[in-house]
């Protein structure tokens, strides 16, 4: 979706003035505030690591094999190598009878070994085919008596037969720059004998909790107060997509706290804040942009939930004052913070699937980007979509239970039980 989306500078300032949900330049829609951010991103330097440490960081390098896999024929099966032309008319009666004239192992070497007319060598599988064979029959459709094997069905050329270079052939380019490595691309490269590999550094990520009625986890609590759970499930996000998680502790409510984390958190990459970012007399953090320098890019976006939602820069960092509810937190994560995170470690693959489901119950909207909680199934090879309940962004449960976010846009007012909506599927890789 990002990719087409328009740059918000193409749309006409007159457009924003007259329009009720963008009342000032710094509100923009949800397409723009994930262009804008998107195009703020300048990817991180490289780094070597050990293959062993790749898993989903994302490679600086294309990488292209010098080699063929397998590097010589060599067998599918436990079985006889032998030339299939010496079962031609083979059959139960009749069987093909051939002379064992030796044996190869897995890593065992084909010198001296040959198949010639009428003889077979015992082969196991991944050993390479000796000399003259042509074919492989398996252990189980044969029988050995006496110093024979006795192949009772005609067996074709190349029958359980690996070819040189079939996986992988000398010049052939296995992985992109840009791919995020999972563990069959460490399989490859590993094949390739890499033991260490080219990836973009991670970022780091400073995590900031604002709001005097936070408790962090085994802190006593007082009435009135709350656990400070985004810190939590930010921490878990960042995690997820390989940034180094730096937890600064909560800012008080006051001018001078906030702007005393914000200080340290700008070592970091990226920062994330929460909370603090809407109209309330103790929100400090839009403030705190302009007190450091931070170029303010927007300030609320017409996402539900979640609209208070701040993102600027600074030289090359990227700071996000996200809502402090625990939902939008996670949702404004997904769509704004996630995609950063990815382009910062160069991906090339950043957007979650979307598929079309069936609505199994009606939901109201109305001018906004709506993010509803959902949960996706499938039955009878049908999607099917349903709310996972109480949609308030204070209601952290309907997240937990929910496996995708139904997309309401903003041009629409609800949809009905039986539509089919878009459905963004936010526990899948990203394609
Ligand atoms: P705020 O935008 O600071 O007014 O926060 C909006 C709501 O989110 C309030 O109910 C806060 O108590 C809640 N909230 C803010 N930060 C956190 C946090 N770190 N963990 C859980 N809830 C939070
Ligand atoms: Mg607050």
């Amino acid at each position: 979706m990002i990719h087409m989306l328009k740059n918000v500078f193409d749309r006409p300032q007159s457009f924003k003035k007259k329009c009720a949900v963008y009342p000032k330049d710094l509100d923009v829609s949800f397409e723009e505030a994930q262009n804008i951010i998107l195009n703020s991103v300048s990817p991180l330097s490289a780094e070597d690591i050990s293959i062993m440490e790749a898993s989903r960081r994302v490679l600086y390098e294309d990488i292209v094999s010098d080699t063929m896999i397998p590097r010589v024929d060599d067998s599918a099966m436990d079985g006889y190598a032998i030339i299939a032309a010496d079962t031609r008319g083979a059959s139960r009666n009749n069987p093909a009878a051939l002379r064992i004239v030796g044996e190869i192992q897995a890593g065992g070497s084909v010198i001296g070994k040959h198949v010639s007319r009428g003889t077979a060598i015992r082969i196991m599988t991944g050993a390479p085919i000796p000399e003259g064979a042509d074919s492989v029959v398996r252990f189980e459709d044969t029988e050995e008596e006496a110093g024979y094997v006795k192949i009772s069905s005609e067996t074709a050329e190349f029958n359980n037969y690996r070819f040189a270079g079939e996986n992988i052939k000398e010049g052939d380019k296995v992985l992109q720059k840009g791919d995020r490595l999972r563990s069959a691309d460490i399989g490859i490269l590993a094949s390739l004998n890499y033991d260490a590999v080219k990836v973009y550094r991670q970022p780091t990520v400073s995590i900031i909790s604002t709001g005097d009625e936070l408790a962090d986890i085994g802190e006593a609590i007082q009435a009135g107060q709350i656990r400070n759970v985004n810190v939590c499930t930010l921490y878990s996000e960042v995690k997820k997509y390989n940034g180094i998680p730096v937890y600064l502790g909560i800012a008080k409510d006051t001018l001078q706290d906030t702007r005393e984390i914000f200080l340290k958190a700008l070592k970091s990459d990226v920062v994330i804040s929460t909370g603090g970012v809407s109209m309330g007399k103790y929100d400090f953090v839009k403030e705190i942009f302009s007190d450091l320098g931070i170029e303010m890019q927007f300030e609320r976006v017409n996402v539900k939930p979640g609209s208070p939602c701040a993102f600027g820069k600074k030289d090359n960092k990227l700071i996000f004052g996200l809502p402090g509810n625990p939902v939008p937190t996670l949702t404004s994560f997904i769509q704004f913070v996630r995609p950063a995170l990815l382009r910062l470690m160069g991906a090339r693959r950043i957007e979650k699937p979307i598929v079309h489901a069936y609505l199994e119950e009606d939901i109201r909207s109305a001018g906004v980007h709506h993010l509803v909680r959902g949960y996706f199934t499938i039955k009878n090879n049908e999607f099917h979509v349903s709310t996972t309940g109480n949609q308030k962004p204070s209601i952290l449960r309907s997240m937990s239970a929910a496996n995708c976010l139904i997309i309401l846009p903003e041009a629409v007012t609800g949809a009905m039980a039986g539509e089919k909506v878009a459905v963004q599927l936010i526990d899948h890789d990203e394609i």
